[in-house]
């Protein structure tokens, strides 16, 4: 047993694993660059500030989550808790808003919270996330919902409901405010510490207290929904036609308030029915004092973050479908020092036709060599002992048939095994479209 174990609310991702992160975050960054974004990578750690500027002061994630240490120069530095703060910081910092809006960026960052670890919840996860800068259309925020939805849909993933609300702007949340701070006011006793702390500073937070007391009190507050003033309720109303006219079912759903200080009007949430308490997936909405309040312009914007981790767990709840694992193609075993040289070069030379070769590097005899390939799941095998070598012929062995082929071995074995995949990926197509392709031709 190894002596040292993963830091408590942290995860390896292994080899057998890692073929279902790639195809999550590739699908993902493949869905955003179709409605128009462009990845943006920013460090790991940034100033305390930023996050405290952006996240704010009140909320749950600045309190009592985030990762934050003097490094060696005295400077206060934090793992970034989410990924919106270093997006933002990045884009005003290059100027990007100076150019065309909206600039839209999307990105797979990993995020640090101290929470207590559970199913669906650690203190290092992952994000895929969207930006959207300086989008103020209501349409803006129709459109970053169907973009989390359809990526969730080419995911396979099934059972998810979009809970939506609109938290109105400062000015309507203003009166928003007073009126639960005299609902909570009359219960303070009941609530916990660290709601009665919020009761004057930011009442709002109380809703999305964790803690089931002041869950139970919250469930009978005052809906920001009352308080709309007309140009919030305008956008809301345009963004809820704008959904059913596509035909993209919602609840509005007044708990949605959302853990972050930033965000204005429209918030959402995509709930799983797989996952019990860490049911949210995917979260996000509009902030459109963001940007000023770390120093810019005034850029409306909008953004979503997806939980990685989540994901995955409902992906496999649900049964969903990942890609096959990429297999070795031709396997190489070699008898002696000679050939074990000859399968090095043969095997570079189909590499550099981006065929899929190993061969043994372990010195182990034919048996154990057989037996390795047919556990690696190769394809074929080749068999490279003297006698091949002098003849400059070998016997291709397809392993799931058994079949066995003559082959030279010269570039013409490089054409046959091309031939060969071609082959499987046009019955594979061919399977799909459950017909006849060769009409295509
Ligand atoms: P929760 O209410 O579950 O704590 P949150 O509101 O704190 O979530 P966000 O800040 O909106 O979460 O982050 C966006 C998404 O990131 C969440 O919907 C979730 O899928 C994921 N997420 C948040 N915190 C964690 C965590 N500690 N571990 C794993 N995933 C997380
Ligand atoms: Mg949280």
């Amino acid at each position: 047993m190894a002596n040292y174990k993963a830091m408590r609310g942290t995860q390896d991702v292994l080899p057998s694993q890692s073929g279902k992160w790639q195809y999550m975050e590739q699908t993902a960054l493949s869905v955003a660059q179709d409605f128009g974004y462009r990845e943006q990578r920013t460090p790991v750690f940034e100033q305390t500030e930023l996050f405290q500027r952006s996240v704010g002061e009140t909320t749950d994630v600045v309190q009592k989550e985030m990762y934050t240490f003097l490094d060696k120069g005295g400077r206060s530095v934090t793992l970034r808790p989410e990924g919106t703060a270093g997006a933002a910081r990045a884009v005003l910092e290059h100027g990007l808003l100076n150019g065309a809006l909206p600039v839209k960026v999307s990105y797979v960052t990993s995020c640090y919270r101290y929470e207590k670890p559970q199913a669906g919840r650690l203190r290092e996860f992952h994000q895929f996330g969207v930006e959207c800068f300086g989008a103020a259309a209501p349409q803006a925020d129709a459109e970053m919902i169907t973009l989390a939805k359809t990526i969730l849909d080419s995911l396979g993933i099934t059972g998810v409901s979009l809970h939506l609300n609109s938290i109105g702007c400062p000015a309507c949340r203003a009166r928003y405010h007073e009126a639960l701070r005299a609902y909570f006011t009359a219960r303070q006793d009941e609530l916990c510490e660290t709601c009665r702390g919020r009761l004057e500073r930011n009442p709002m937070r109380i809703l999305d207290c964790k803690s089931p007391m002041c869950a139970e009190i919250a469930a009978g507050a005052p809906v920001m929904l009352d308080y709309l003033c007309d140009d919030c309720s305008a956008h809301f109303e345009e963004v809820k036609g704008c959904l059913t006219d596509a035909g993209l079912d919602f609840v509005v759903d007044s708990k949605i308030v959302r853990g972050l200080d930033y965000y204005t009007r429209t918030v959402f949430e995509f709930i799983s029915d797989a996952l019990g308490a860490q049911s949210t997936v995917c979260g996000g909405g509009r902030y459109d004092g963001l940007i000023e309040e770390l120093g810019g312009a005034h850029v409306p914007s909008l953004g979503f973050a997806m939980g990685l981790e989540r994901l995955l767990l409902v992906m496999e709840a649900k049964g969903a479908e990942f890609p096959e694992e990429p297999r070795c193609e031709v396997y190489f075993a070699s008898m002696g020092p000679a050939a074990a040289r000859a399968c090095f070069v043969m095997a570079t030379r189909l590499r550099e036709g981006g065929i899929a070769v190993e061969f043994d590097t372990v010195g182990r005899s034919l048996k154990a060599q057989m037996k390795y390939a047919d556990k690696i799941g190769a394809r074929y095998t080749l068999v490279v002992g003297d006698n091949e070598l002098n003849t400059g012929e070998a016997k291709l062995k397809d392993m799931e048939t058994g079949d066995q082929q003559d082959v030279k071995l010269d570039d013409s074995l490089y054409t046959i095994l091309y031939n060969k995949s071609l082959d499987r990926q046009l019955a594979g197509m061919t399977d799909l479209l459950g017909g006849d392709l060769t009409g295509l031709e």
